[in-house]
């Protein structure tokens, strides 16, 4: 394979220095250094991605998008996909504080409500001393105080590790969201029905027995065509969703926000596709962490969606998201990472 161009080290040079970036920035980085609007040439944005990646990945590292869950707007960011938390938050952060981020990322992980979110308050008082891995606690840990775990958290903000959310609490950062995915699926974080990604913050089915849950995005994307039910994939109650003229409106303007997904994530466009909004929502208190195993791989690829996804549900969108995606599922350190923070997890 010929070596990357100057465009393509442009591409990366960018994600690394500037990312995460917004993809509508990313995309205009590739249009100003390709000359190509991508619009008209996602197969070649593709192929660059493909390209970068299979460079990157002598190196464990990975050219990928995510979601911001927060608010579904996507993002681009080079990860490292083998190292642990250490040599990935090492160069800035000392070991306690690295404890204090795993430990405020377990929690949100396992919000059972979905929201994705901790307060400021449990945060703080989240005990490193779980965090050692064995009895004896070192010092740095139990002497970390109240006012260094603050800093800390400010910090983590800033860096984009976490994010303070509209509803002032903490929540995962789009840096979180980008390193982490192997991590979800490895430790079985409850994933979306839809894009069988984590839901971190999800909207979750009514029925209080049932353990679906649904991107906001995604129920969007899933409602927005008139013609399927709005009903949970998973059991069939009722999915308490609306339009409104108003809100059709009001989305179509709110494209800033919003933003596409990659292309292998997009629908298309239905005509007289109409957008949704969310009527309500109930959140039962005490869910169940279970893997969703009725998957609707077909919404997102495009394809029939009068038939229920099977076993395919593993090839996920965001495997094929760009077709950058680097197996990183497999033997080595990032295993070892997962499996050994799975324990905690299921302690
Ligand atoms: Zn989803
Ligand atoms: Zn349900």
């Amino acid at each position: 394979m010929p070596p990357l161009s100057w465009r393509h080290h442009t591409l990366i040079q960018a994600a690394l220095s500037r990312g995460p970036l917004k993809e509508k920035e990313f995309h205009s980085i590739f249009s100003d250094v390709t000359g190509k609007s991508l619009d008209s040439h996602k197969q070649l944005f593709n192929e660059y991605l493909g390209k970068i990646n299979m460079e990157l990945s002598y190196i464990q590292f990975e050219l990928r998008a995510c979601r911001n869950q927060y608010d579904g707007s996507v993002y681009y960011g080079v990860i490292n996909t083998v190292a642990d938390e250490q040599s990935k938050l090492g160069t800035k952060y000392a070991v306690p504080q690295i404890a204090f981020y795993k430990g405020i990322i377990e929690a949100i992980v396992q919000d059972t409500t979905a929201q994705g979110t901790i307060s400021n308050i449990e945060a703080l008082n989240i005990r490193l001393e779980n965090q050692s891995g064995s009895s004896e606690v070192p010092p740095a840990l139990k002497n970390f105080s109240m006012s260094q775990k603050e800093k800390a958290i400010h910090e983590f903000i800033q860096d984009q590790w976490l994010c303070a959310t509209s509803d002032g609490n903490i929540g995962l950062g789009v840096r979180s969201f980008l390193d982490l995915r192997s991590w979800f699926h490895n430790n079985e974080i409850p994933t979306c029905d839809v894009c069988n990604e984590a839901g971190i913050k999800a909207d979750l089915c009514s029925n209080e027995s049932c353990t679906v849950r649904i991107h906001k995005y995604c129920l969007k994307a899933k409602f927005s065509q008139t013609r399927n039910e709005k009903v949970c994939p998973g059991c069939g109650t009722q999915w308490p969703y609306v339009v409104t003229k108003a809100e059709a409106v009001e989305e179509e303007e709110d494209t800033e926000v919003h933003q596409q997904p990659p292309e292998p994530l997009r629908r298309k466009k239905s005509r007289g596709s109409r957008q949704v909004e969310e009527e309500g929502s109930n959140e039962p208190s005490s869910r169940r962490f279970k893997r969703s195993e009725n998957n609707e791989d077909e919404e997102l690829t495009g394809q029939s969606q009068t038939q229920p996804s099977t076993q395919t549900s593993r090839k996920t969108k965001l495997e094929n998201l760009a077709t950058v995606e680097v197996d990183n599922a497999g033997p080595g350190p990032s295993t070892r990472r997962a499996t050994r923070t799975s324990a905690r997890l299921h302690r």
